[in-house]
């Protein structure tokens, strides 16, 4: 089978809703998983996000052009919900008849995993189902302003009740396991130097510290000042809000103006040397452009994979 598989979003100005999570974070994360499974099971997969679109229309355009040039058999695209923080579950948009075939063992495998069951729906509003000329669902996967759906949100498992839902398979080895800094149980002293060295907190005299894996003063001075900058209690001991805070920067999620808070944002201002305040407010994107400008990077105030790579 030739499979189109959309990764919602990640476009801009084509970008997704926002609640206790990206949606764009998450598309990226399960469709690049669905798409190696899909691969790994031995099926064809044509990727229909653009690189690049000067508006919302073009981006979705490109995405139906890509599945209908390509004449693929199946198109799915990846998206998730947002609506009032209370609203939860899974739905599964579907063009015609044949689509909602293909759309209920995807919804059903959702179930499985605890989310709601709020049914195969129909897509005929939605502009990716009426413009591709193939079989096409457009799933939602589950509600990022729900704390309810957060908790049960695993980019694996999702991943894997699309395909199995789609293919009624699931490759029988891992494939290309993406590592997920959050989860990250490491917190040697070893991992807790290499991590300031590599976030550039130095020591109390200004110095990166020795990986030595030996716990010592000038380690606790760069935990506290690491502390002092994401705003928590500075007591030099890496504790799990500390570690939580590390492994957040480190998962280089994308950032947005106005979206972001937290340690991360303040973390990134301490980075660009401006006022540390965990709000991404216009001062904060003006200092983000002008470092995206000096890096030669599109100067759009995100901070994407690009800008995290000259950061860490
Ligand atoms: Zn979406």
């Amino acid at each position: 089978m030739k499979f189109g598989v959309d990764i919602g979003h990640n476009c801009p100005p084509d970008t997704g809703a926002s609640g206790i999570r990206f949606e764009d974070n998450l598309t990226l994360d399960v469709g690049t998983r669905v798409i190696s499974k899909l691969q790994a099971l031995g099926h064809q997969v044509i990727p229909c996000k653009p690189n690049s679109a000067g508006s919302v229309r073009e981006s979705l355009a490109k995405r139906c052009d890509k599945a209908n040039s390509n004449k693929v058999d199946i198109y799915v695209s990846i998206h998730f919900n947002s609506f009032n923080g209370q609203a939860n579950g899974t739905e599964v948009f579907a063009g015609g008849e044949t689509s909602r075939k293909i759309a209920k063992p995807v919804l059903d495998e959702f179930v499985k995993l605890g989310f709601f069951n709020r049914g195969v729906k129909s897509g005929s509003h939605l502009y990716v189902l009426r413009n591709t000329n193939m079989p096409a669902i457009l799933v939602e996967g589950c509600f990022l302003d729900s704390q309810k759906d957060m908790n049960l949100y695993n980019p694996e498992a999702i991943a894997n009740a699309i395909v199995q839902g789609l293919t009624g398979k699931l490759p029988t080895t891992p494939v290309n396991p993406v590592p997920d800094e959050e989860q990250n149980a490491d917190a040697t002293v070893l991992r807790l130097q290499k991590t300031l060295n590599q976030l550039k907190i130095t020591d109390k005299n200004g110095k990166p510290l020795v990986e030595d894996g030996l716990a010592g003063s000038a380690t606790s001075s760069a935990v506290a000042k690491f502390q002092k900058i994401i705003g928590i209690t500075e007591t030099g001991n890496a504790d799990q809000a500390t570690w939580n805070a590390i492994n957040v920067i480190l998962a280089k999620r994308i950032i947005r103006p106005n979206h972001a808070g937290g340690p991360v944002i303040r973390y990134i201002q301490y980075r660009l040397g401006v006022e540390v305040d965990g709000v991404y407010g216009p001062q904060t994107e003006g200092v983000v452009k002008n470092f995206q400008k000096q890096n030669g990077l599109v100067a759009d105030g995100i901070i994407g994979p690009a800008s995290w790579q000259k950061l860490l």
